[in-house]
């Protein structure tokens, strides 16, 4: 900690001092490299952070520098109220390039984004308010008092306060509930939306953040050099743009600005050669891409990653601590209905995987749900998770009809769940993935970004000291800082069952979570499994292995074909003929484990049907 205040305070003087060893050029291009860098920290946020590709940025920068210039020139505002009004239509323009985000990801958004920031240059090359090609030239120095902003040397210590604030609210973001649901979402959306967040309102947020840090780039420039023209904003600069980003390494804000800063200065140098520099960048990029990449700041984590696959994993003192109980909690009335599952069917076009399924589970209780491979147990889940749609039939969760509810109304109402295939955040710690679940607030809470800081401090204090407590009753505090893929299956395993149980669930539906689970590891399950129903929560439980169902469940449900075709005690089930035929019709009736020992250690399902 003191170390890095240190740090920053080093670099505070550093930026304080610097003008004063520049000659006039060289700090005209420190003040455009600062710009690129705030340009490139939007399009951190947008596409590193958040997983959304912003191929508009440079329309972004574009909207807010016209807007200043326009405003300032033919209406005759004054400079700074003319930069707040820029700021906010780029805001505005934000929130109408992330709309196509809702319905499309990945390279089609950044073909439509790309598309769109085009049809903005293509505006500002050819309207008459923009100036057309020869831009609008005499917009006015910005007044400070007691500052000529004139002067290019007093302008830079403009900028670096606007850029510092902007860094530092950018990693505030990043490293508070906001950012790590954005992460979340970048990692996996699906997993994101059934811990409670909601997906459409955090990707259009990618977009308004991206489009504040270009408006305010747009601002600078237009105060700095005071003429705005097309070139400036061209398809050409918005790849240099994405060169810095990805050079610099886009999951990491601090690289985003070194690679900004490290583009611009080299650009400047090889100005005499700027079409094989263009060249160059492009090869740069390719390689990076290839064999980084996370770009130049991810460089030191796969350093370090190299060197434990070399010489054996840093930390040997790890281990898997046993599990906590919870303490007891309130024994819910005999006979109160959690969950109604109502006539449910699910078509897949021409498979029904569900077929009029009904199932009622009382609350307290642990119900198991078993059947062949294939024959509908994970699309059950998914229809009460709200991941599907049902064709037909109804749902309702503690007496409220949840048919068409969406994951994140679901999580929020006390509905938590886990995957066959396991769905950790692959690039947050163990730490961050519980944390996203813990935190309970709806997104739009995000208005204390703006206003009310201390707020988000305050809550994210707390939100850490109940993880810890978490991680501690899991046994998982020695993998905290890791991340989840490095970790054995079982333990993984462990994670998505803690995490799942951050949320605070009602009901807690658990899908094959012995899958891949060596005996220890299942009888450790076993006792976690009961603790929860004990502490007042609902377990549903998908499990191919009768003889663990045997020893946690009072009632089973057997699926086949999409059918409930025996519901009762186990013992009960196991003899039902409709069962011994629906398994025997199995052709891997061993591995179904029709026994009641409990399951040997089986391999992980290679299968993957929750998408
Ligand atoms: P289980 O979990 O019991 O093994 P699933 O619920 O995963 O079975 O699948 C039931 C059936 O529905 C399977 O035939 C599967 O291929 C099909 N299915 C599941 N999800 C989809 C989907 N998204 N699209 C099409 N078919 C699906
Ligand atoms: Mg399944």
């Amino acid at each position: 900690m003191k170390s890095r205040l240190a740090a920053v305070a080093a670099l505070v003087v550093a930026a304080w001092a610097l003008p004063y060893g520049l000659g006039s050029y060289t700090i005209h291009v420190v003040d455009i490299a600062l710009i690129y860098a705030l340009l490139a920290i939007g399009m951190g946020l947008a596409m590193g952070i958040s997983g959304q590709i912003n191929l508009a940025q440079v329309a972004f920068f574009g909207v807010g520098a016209y807007v200043v210039a326009i405003l300032t020139t033919d209406n005759g505002y004054g400079f700074w109220v003319a930069a707040v009004l820029a700021v906010l239509a780029t805001a505005a323009t934000g929130l109408f390039v992330g709309i196509p985000a809702l319905r499309m990801q990945s390279h089609y958004l950044g073909i439509v984004t790309l598309g769109l920031a085009l049809g903005f240059i293509n505006w500002i090359t050819n309207a008459d308010v923009t100036g057309g090609a020869d831009g609008i030239s005499g917009v006015p120095v910005p007044t400070l008092p007691g500052l000529d902003l004139s002067s290019e040397y007093l302008y830079y210590y403009l900028e670096v306060v606007v850029f510092g604030a902007g860094l530092v609210f950018g990693l505030f973001v990043v490293h508070t509930s906001l950012g790590r649901r954005l992460r979340a979402m970048r990692d996996d959306a699906l997993a994101a939306g059934a811990m409670g967040a909601e997906i459409p309102l955090l990707r259009m947020t990618a977009f308004v953040l991206a489009s504040l840090y270009g408006g305010l780039a747009g601002v600078l420039y237009a105060g700095l050099i005071r003429y705005v023209a097309p070139e400036t904003f061209s398809i050409g600069n918005m790849f240099i743009l994405l060169a810095m980003v990805i050079i610099g390494g886009r999951r990491s804000l601090v690289g985003c600005v070194v690679g900004a800063v490290g583009l611009t200065l080299i650009r400047e140098w090889l100005s005499d050669f700027s079409a094989y520099a263009q060249l160059g960048y492009g090869v740069v990029v390719v390689l990076m891409v290839v064999f980084a990449p996370t770009g130049l700041a991810g460089i030191p984590a796969r350093l370090r990653d190299l060197y434990h696959r070399r010489f054996g994993s840093g930390d040997t003192r790890a281990e898997l601590r046993p599990f906590t109980p919870y303490p007891p909690g309130p024994r819910p009335a005999k006979d109160q209905t959690l969950l109604a599952v109502q006539d449910i069917t699910k078509q897949f076009r021409g498979l029904r995987a569900l077929d009029e399924v009904t199932l009622t589970v009382r609350a307290g209780e642990i119900r198991g749900v078993v059947g062949p491979n294939g024959s509908g147990k994970t699309t059950l889940f998914n229809v009460i998770s709200g991941f599907y749609r049902a064709t037909s039939g109804t749902v309702r969760f503690a007496d409220a009809d949840t048919t068409t509810a969406r994951p994140y109304v679901l999580s929020l109402a006390g509905v938590a769940r886990t995957f066959q295939n396991l769905r950790l955040f692959g690039q947050l710690t163990v730490r961050e993935n519980i944390l996203v679940a813990l935190d309970r607030t709806r997104t739009r809470t995000i208005w204390q970004y703006a206003v009310w800081q201390p707020g988000v401090l305050r809550r994210e204090r707390r939100l850490r000291a109940e993880a810890q407590q978490l991680l501690d009753r899991y046994g998982l505090a020695d993998f905290a800082e890791a991340a989840p893929a490095a970790l054995p299956y079982g333990i993984q395993r462990r994670i998505e069952i803690a995490r799942a149980m951050a949320a605070r669930p009602r009901l807690l539906l658990l899908d094959e979570p012995a899958a891949g689970l060596n005996g220890e590891e299942v009888q450790q399950l076993v006792r976690i499994v009961r603790s929860i129903r004990d502490s007042g929560t609902t377990v549903v439980l998908i499990e191919h292995n009768m003889g663990l169902v045997m020893s946690l469940c009072e009632k089973v449900t057997v699926l086949s074909s999409g059918k409930v075709i025996a519901e009762g005690t186990p013992g009960e089930v196991v003899a039902a003929p409709e069962v011994i035929e629906a398994y025997l019709g199995d052709s891997d009736l061993s591995e179904l484990g029709l026994s009641t020992e409990l399951p040997a250690p089986r391999p992980a399902p290679a299968e993957e049907t929750t998408s």
